[in-house]
Formats: structure tokens, C-alpha cells, sequence
């Protein structure tokens, strides 16, 4: 999981919308009580590399009253996965938070910084570095929470994937 480039420092803005569906604030999140634990490709995201998490996850819900159930299809295409999941009934009445959003904000060799902020009716609740050691293979400043950790790993992960895969492209030849 090493990054091909070199200190370079990358400035990944998420889109302001994602399948034509626009958000208030212009940013894509997942619901912060989203237990992510396997990847959810089953063609239904028409840009699955636009998700909050880097693409779509199954996973289970840890809100309280909830734990361990597994939400539906549905339910993982339009609300665990994007967050702001107002209309679910699994949704605490007073969440201490409706999104998080990450970012990769430093990825070099040596490390990867991962930005991520927590959002509640759409406004900054709570913000943080988390720190990946690619030398290592290893998180050096992880999330306390184990679900946005977890998150922070899947995203990171399809973060990886697509810069390898990027870094590996051969040009096409000039005739
Ligand atoms: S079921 Fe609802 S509360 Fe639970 S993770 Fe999904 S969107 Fe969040």
C-alpha cells in the first residue's frame, strides 16, 4: 500500500455532486454509525469513485438501539454510504453528528496524512489528521472511534488503489 509518487502533496476536493444528486453544503459524507466491512460493487453507483468512502460498502449500523443490523441495499445505496440520512429509521433523533467527509491531504513514501471532519445539520462538529505509516504499513495516529477509523481505512484504501492503478498507465504511443 505504498504510494507511487513522491511528497506529493495532493489536493483531492470531493465533487458537489455525485449521481446527480447535489448536496447542500457541495461535499459528499457517509453516516457516521456506518460499520463498513466489505466492498459493495454491484454496479447500482454509476461513480462509485465519487462515494465518500472511495466506493460502496456493505457493512452493518451501529446506532444505538441498532448495532449489528444490516441495513437493506437500498438503504446502503442512499443513506450509509452518503450520510445526511434524515429519513432512516435507525438514525438517532439528536445524532452527536450526521457526516464525516475524508481527505487525503499530505501522501509522500514515508506517510500519508488523512484529513477527516465531522459534520452535524451541516455545519464543521469536528476535525482531525489521522496519520498512515506507508513504510510500515501501518496507522501511526489512527481514530479512536473504530468506525471512522474503519471508514478512514476503506477510503484510504480506494485512495491507494486509484493512484497505483493511475501511476501504472503506459502513455499511448505516438504514431
Ligand atoms: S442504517 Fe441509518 S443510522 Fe445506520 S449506518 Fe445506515 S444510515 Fe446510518
Amino acid at each position: 500500500m505504498r504510494p507511487e509518487n513522491s511528497c506529493v502533496k495532493v489536493g483531492l476536493r470531493p465533487p458537489d455532486d455525485y449521481n446527480g444528486v447535489s448536496f447542500a453544503n457541495g461535499v459528499l459524507v457517509a453516516c457516521p454509525y456506518f460499520m463498513p466491512s466489505e466492498k459493495f460493487a454491484d454496479g447500482a453507483w454509476i461513480h462509485p469513485a465519487r462515494l465518500p468512502l472511495g466506493g460502496g460498502w456493505r457493512g452493518y449500523c451501529t446506532a444505538p438501539g441498532h448495532e449489528g443490523e444490516l441495513p437493506s441495499d437500498e438503504e446502503l445505496h442512499h443513506a450509509c454510504n452518503l450520510g445526511y440520512a434524515a429519513k432512516c429509521p435507525r438514525r438517532p433523533v439528536d445524532p452527536s453528528s450526521d457526516s464525516v467527509r475524508f481527505v487525503v491531504t499530505r501522501n509522500s513514501e514515508q506517510r500519508v496524512l488523512l484529513g477527516y471532519a465531522l459534520e452535524k445539520d451541516h455545519v464543521p462538529c469536528g476535525h482531525g489528521t489521522l496519520e498512515f505509516d506507508a513504510a510500515e504499513d501501518r496507522w501511526t495516529t489512527p481514530h479512536a472511534d473504530e468506525r471512522i477509523q474503519k471508514m478512514a481505512e476503506c477510503y484510504l484504501s480506494s485512495y491507494m488503489l486509484r493512484r497505483n492503478c493511475a501511476a501504472t498507465v503506459e502513455p499511448l504511443e505516438q504514431p
